[in-house]
């Protein structure tokens, strides 16, 4: 690979590649100046454009145009649901005091959890199994007419594993809590109906289905309580959620959404055709790789592997300059700490340090797979080699 050649891209986790069709919208929203709030021709415009972004977002999640709530992403959009929904309980004088959140939740979601402690909250952690799919059965016996609310992702960003977000929600429903998803690793990639699955409120971020980052939204039911804001300014979106509307990037997320309603299919089965081939092509090498999700119904084009006596974090760093992957693995005062998703599934420091996620997505190319499994392969013999383990 020459000095200024780009990298594999296999990184979809973290956040998606660009797709030109947003980019490309996005260009032309940049050239006006665009407040949606402002009283003259460009202000209308730029209203329009926020509209049309807004019904396109909102017809991908089988929502109405007044159930979106846009943010600057997910991370927002969590915290907008956790705490807004809290602050609205408090005000509501509601008895209901206990959070239960899944055990494989990202930190945008447990880390505001955990804090509504703070205002009185109990939080209380779901179980999930082996595969990381939670346990319902658990979490029947968790929810309970104390229950506010219950926090649970469509699919893990570090796995790809779906959660059965119907039983999930009619679990909550025999008790009368209120149910938000984290959507930001599933809505854009795979087939979300927010009326079919009985949600309350539901979080989603452009940057993870090829849309620009730094923007996302809350779904909020119509029929659910509204979050109390976390902002406070000028107003804007009926007050939850005030500040100026980043029209470029709504138009750009607008795009992207489009699109996703456009090739989901297609998208999907481009994926797991390519996962399959990865897969195939380090079989073919003898890398030696279990996938952690077995059975379970995952994400199309994302892996979870766990090659044995290969250092993960040594693997991602080899790979650097070649193929972008990436670990669940959190550097905390210089120590590295297991991922808690794997922790939750029950696997050992040792077995967690051995795993890499991998995400196979729409501009991903089968030359692209090939190329990326010899990368690959070659550097766990490297990393086997360099700790001692060399036939592991
Ligand atoms: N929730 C999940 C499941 C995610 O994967 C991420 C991003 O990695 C977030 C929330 C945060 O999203 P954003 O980057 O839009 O704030």
């Amino acid at each position: 690979m020459t000095r200024n050649a780009q990298p594999i891209y296999l990184d979809g986790f973290a956040t998606m590649p660009l797709a030109p069709e947003a980019r490309q919208a996005m260009l032309a929203a940049w050239s006006d100046p665009s407040n949606a709030g402002s009283p003259h021709i460009l202000g209308e415009r730029a209203a329009a454009s926020v509209a049309a972004a807004r019904a396109t977002i909102a017809a991908l999640i089988g929502a109405s145009i007044a159930e979106i709530v846009f943010t600057s992403g997910a991370t927002e959009a969590n915290n907008l649901a956790l705490i807004g929904i809290a602050r609205w309980a408090l005000e509501a004088k509601s008895a209901r005091r206990r959070i239960v959140v899944s055990a494989v939740e990202h930190k945008a979601v447990l880390e505001p959890a955990f804090w509504l402690r703070n205002l009185g909250f109990e939080i209380v952690v779901a179980p999930v199994d082996s595969r990381g799919v939670i346990d319902c059965a658990a979490l029947s016996t968790l929810v309970d007419e104390q229950t506010l609310l219950v926090s649970v992702m469509a699919a893990n960003n570090e796995t790809g594993v779906l959660q059965p977000m119907s039983d999930v929600a009619a679990i909550c429903r025999r008790s009368g809590a209120l149910i938000h998803c984290d959507g930001a690793q599933a809505v854009g990639k795979i087939p979300i109906d927010v009326v079919d699955l009985d949600l309350d409120y539901m979080s989603f971020s452009s940057h993870k289905m090829y849309g620009p980052a730094g923007v996302g939204g809350l779904y909020v039911s119509a029929a659910a309580p509204m979050p109390q804001p976390l902002h406070f300014g000028g107003g804007q979106q009926s007050g939850v959620r005030p500040g100026t509307e980043p029209v470029p990037l709504i138009i750009g997320f607008g795009a992207a959404a489009r699109l996703a309603c456009d090739r989901l299919d297609a998208d999907a089965g481009h994926g797991s055709l390519l996962a399959c081939r990865l897969l195939a092509k380090l079989d073919e090498y003898q890398v030696a790789c279990r996938r952690i999700t077995d059975d379970a119904s995952i994400l199309p084009g994302s892996l979870s592997l766990l090659v044995p006596g290969v250092e993960a974090d040594d693997l991602v760093a080899l790979l650097r300059a070649t193929v972008c992957i990436s670990t669940g693995s959190a550097c905390t005062n210089g120590q590295v700490l297991p991922s808690h998703v794997l922790t939750a599934m029950s696997m050992d420091k040792l077995e967690a340090s051995s795993v890499f996620r991998v995400y196979c997505g729409r501009y991903n190319t089968e030359a692209e797979i090939d190329l990326a499994a010899t990368f690959i392969a070659d550097a766990c013999l490297r990393v086997r080699h360099r700790s001692g383990r060399p036939d592991q």
